[in-house]
């Protein structure tokens, strides 16, 4: 067991010298139970029965909402004859105007749940508040905080309650202090099972949706002991330009990625324009192994 302590410090000889006590260290970082400075070496956290971490490169696909039966059969039958084991879709979709499509709700999920299992792919989805997780525990594998909501401090200590995996949104404009510090809350509650997802900030350039910030890869492995998946889709939001920043991602080192895909991405009721055609998600799929086969023979 481990127990942290903050404030004014007692002298940690005499903590040393305690019964039961086997080691003592001082964690300057406000993060502590996500630093690298508490835990070397990079930790593998497991979802169902896929690992992702340092020896497993993980791609979550599947598009930005659940639409219906159909496109969900049709994503899950192209994920599992790539050898990809996790799909992504949202049926809470926090939007930006109030009448956009705001996701299928839990009739989406029960329908998600049963096309995923037939399929063996497990389900990442975002949960947007507090009410809405028990409903849908039984039904995901990994919860996903959105941007929007990860200084939501109360959904955070409620979904690491929940016991299940989290893949934490970096915000627009959270600093890299602000993110992990978020990431704390969880693992605070007892839930070591993080998996921190650089998104794409917003800056002053407009040219893009954001600007994915490649620097946090690595940036965070080093302050971090949990695993670093990039969203090259929201990073960038234009479809031309998400394999080349994914690939970039890969030649970073994060240790997976998570891209948006549709059957016919034009017609998505969502995030259409950074939305990969199947063709293109393959040849990513193909070059990003490659990729990852490379960096990984690397030593730097
Ligand atoms: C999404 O994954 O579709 C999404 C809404 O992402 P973000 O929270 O990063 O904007
Ligand atoms: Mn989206």
């Amino acid at each position: 067991m481990f127990v942290v302590y903050s404030g004014d410090l007692p002298d940690p000889r005499r903590i040393r010298q305690c019964p039961g006590v086997r080691d003592v260290h001082r964690i300057s970082d406000d993060f502590k139970l996500v630093s690298s400075q508490w835990k070397q070496g990079r930790s593998t956290v497991t979802a169902g029965e896929v690992d992702f971490g340092p020896r497993d490169f993980q791609w979550i696909m599947g598009p930005c909402s659940v639409e219906g039966e159909d496109q969900l059969e049709s994503v899950a039958a192209f994920l599992s004859s790539q050898g990809v084991r996790m799909m992504r879709g949202g049926v809470f979709k926090p939007r930006s105007s109030p009448y956009s499509f705001r996701g299928m709700g839990l009739e989406g999920l029960n329908m998600f749940r049963q096309v995923a299992d037939r399929h063996g792919l497990g389900i990442v989805t975002e949960v947007m508040e507090v009410a809405q997780i028990d409903a849908m525990v039984d039904h995901v594998d990994v919860f996903q905080i959105g941007a929007r909501n990860m200084q939501n401090f109360n959904l955070l200590e409620a979904v690491g309650k929940s016991g299940l995996p989290v893949l934490l949104k970096r915000s627009m404009s959270g600093t890299i202090e602000e993110f992990l510090q978020c990431a704390e809350y969880i693992y605070n509650v007892g839930n070591e099972r993080i998996l921190l997802c650089e998104r794409g900030i917003r800056t002053f350039e407009s040219a893009y949706r954001n600007t994915f910030d490649v620097n946090a890869i690595s940036y965070l492995q080093a302050r971090s002991h949990l695993p670093v998946i990039a969203d090259p889709s929201h990073g960038v939001g234009l479809r031309r330009h998400v394999a080349d920043i994914g690939l970039a991602a890969v030649a970073a080192g994060c240790d997976g990625l998570i891209v948006e895909i549709h059957p016919s991405p034009d017609s998505a009721v969502s995030d259409r324009n950074q939305t990969l055609y199947f063709d293109q998600a393959e040849k990513l799929i193909d070059a990003g192994r490659k990729v990852h086969a490379l960096r990984s023979s690397l030593t730097l």
